[in-house]
């Protein structure tokens, strides 16, 4: 999910975590920048493995009945620190629970020695991700007397449930998203000293809206307007680890959208797995379409992205919308998962080959030139040469500007868990690998026809070298610039590129 257009990327296509994510995981082509999130990178830390150093046997053994014999409690001491796994959505779940914990009187810490509560906001899309919360617990383990106060958030959370007090006695608090809106109450009882809470509904039908929220970035806001997801991809965990769809109301999104522009905001990224699968709750409510022109007319508001759009719900009023609204942003990430309709049809993704080439060509037809990138996956069982060789050359037939590719990774709850997992990792290490270099070799072409072109840019970091910024096109691009000026972050500038890299441009500031 650079200063590549992939890395960055990432950030708009639903994920800066994920890319990291995909990084650590050598899955994807697009490498992460480094953690803006506090994720430790260090091997060590990474290639523990909880089960290596906590079996329940000698959980017994030192605490007899199973209970972690130095539970601490909460208590007065009101400092957290929050660690995101996983895609956009919880980078943005972990801003609005920071807000809740901010509302409480919590002040948030840099590190996990200086808090007392340590929330992990943990994915499990694959399954090195969903480890990667394991051997943080399994650390706890070291020091029984951390004197902290441990909770368990996110797909990770909603995929184990209370065997997570089994497999790490010291955890106090387990909850996965649907039930985000039960986090002051379960807080409070934690306050009161309660050892173990959880929340574990999927069958509501509330979204995880806070009074307060912390946002990490000061130009752009994410702003879910869908949860969960109804589609039932098979080799997804999504649909049950977050439940069932939810809308916000288009009333609702609309007020916090103003209370952004209100402070200074200008970008707004709408946000849901479905995104495009949006559907108003009010009587006669508008169409995700709609909802789009409505966001980027509220004044301050001068560009509107969203991610991330299933092919099926795709229409052609998205297109218009991005055509006849210059706010909306040019790019729309739209992931194929396989070029081979065979393989789609076992992914249950619901769209033939053919039908996902049509809305990439429904894009294409656009008066504005219109970024698409996408994901992939490979080595999905049962997948052969032939259909690798589809993905190619839907590849070469979509041209996409940037594609996150993965490795099929079996998953709990899933249909195509009873499918096995015929294809070995090595094959699909050989398969990723083809897919990456034949996407590189589309994106140096495509980046390389944009030289010297005018884009405009929202700069949203300066280099340490004196004179160089980095920011980002409508298009989501990458443009690593050079300025004589001091005072750019935040603000909307002209650059010309001048030069191309498969992942980003370099350029000028058009002064
Ligand atoms: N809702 C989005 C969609 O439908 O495209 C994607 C959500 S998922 C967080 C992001 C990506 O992870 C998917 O597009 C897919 O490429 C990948 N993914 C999901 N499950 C996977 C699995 N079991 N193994 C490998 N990659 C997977
Ligand atoms: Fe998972 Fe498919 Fe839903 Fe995306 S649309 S979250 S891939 S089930």
């Amino acid at each position: 999910m650079p200063p590549s257009f992939d890395v960055r990327l990432d950030d708009l296509t639903g994920a800066r975590a994920e890319s990291r994510e995909a990084a650590q995981d050598s899955d994807s082509i697009l490498a992460g920048p480094p953690s803006e999130l506090g994720v430790n990178k260090s091997p060590t830390r990474q290639n523990q493995r909880y089960g290596d150093d906590a079996s329940p046997t000698r959980q017994s053994q030192h605490h007899g009945d199973g209970a972690w014999s130095t539970h601490p409690v909460l208590g007065d001491e009101r400092t957290f620190y929050i660690e995101t796994f996983g895609c956009q959505m919880n980078v943005h779940d972990s801003e609005k629970v920071a807000g809740v914990l901010l509302g409480r009187g919590y002040q948030q810490v840099e590190t996990v020695d200086a808090a007392k509560l340590v929330f992990y906001n943990t994915c499990s899309i694959r399954e090195k991700a969903a480890q990667k919360v394991f051997s943080r617990l399994g650390e706890f383990r070291k020091h029984p007397d951390h004197g902290k106060v441990i909770g368990v958030l996110g797909c990770v959370a909603q995929q184990e449930g209370e065997e997570i007090f089994e497999r790490a006695p010291w955890v106090s608090l387990v909850c996965g998203s649907a039930s985000y809106s039960k986090l002051p109450t379960l807080l409070a009882q934690l306050e009161a000293g309660n050892r173990r809470v959880t929340g574990l509904d999927t069958d509501t039908d509330e979204t995880f809206e806070t009074e307060m929220t912390r946002r990490d970035n000061p130009f752009r806001a994410y702003l879910t307007i869908i949860e969960g997801c109804d589609k039932s991809c098979s080799y997804c965990v999504v649909p049950y680890t977050r439940g069932p769809e939810r809308s916000r109301s288009s009333a609702s999104v609309l007020e916090e959208v103003r209370k952004l522009a209100g402070a200074g905001y200008s970008e707004i990224q709408l946000l849901g797995q479905t995104v495009n699968s949006y559907r108003d709750p009010a009587p006669r409510g508008k169409t995700f379409a709609e909802l789009l022109v409505t966001v980027a007319a509220v004044p301050g508001i001068r560009r509107v992205r969203f991610t991330t759009s299933h092919p099926r719900d795709f229409g052609r009023d998205i297109v218009e919308a991005i055509d006849s609204v210059p706010a909306l942003c040019d790019h729309v990430h739209l992931p194929v998962q396989s070029g081979s309709t065979r393989v789609l049809r076992a992914m249950q993704r619901t769209y033939t080959r053919e039908e996902y080439l049509e809305k990439i060509a429904l894009i294409r037809s656009a008066r504005r030139p219109i970024s698409v990138t996408s994901d992939i996956i490979v080595g999905f069982p049962g997948e052969t040469e032939q259909d690798v060789a589809e993905t190619l050359s839907l590849l070469d037939a979509a041209q996409y500007d940037g594609v996150f590719a993965f490795q099929y990774s079996p998953r709990p709850n899933t249909a195509s868990l009873q499918m096995g997992d015929s294809i070995p990792e090595e094959e699909k290490g050989r398969r990723l690998a083809i897919v990456q270099d034949r996407q590189r070799e589309i994106q140096v072409a495509r980046n390389n026809e944009l030289v010297g072109q005018t884009f405009e840019v929202l700069v949203d970091g300066a280099s340490r070298r004196p004179g160089q910024w980095t920011g980002r096109s409508s298009s989501n691009r990458i443009l690593n610039f050079s300025s004589p000026r001091s005072d750019l972050l935040g603000q909307y500038i002209q650059v010309r590129a001048t030069g191309a890299s498969p992942n980003s441009l370099v350029g000028e500031q058009i002064i």
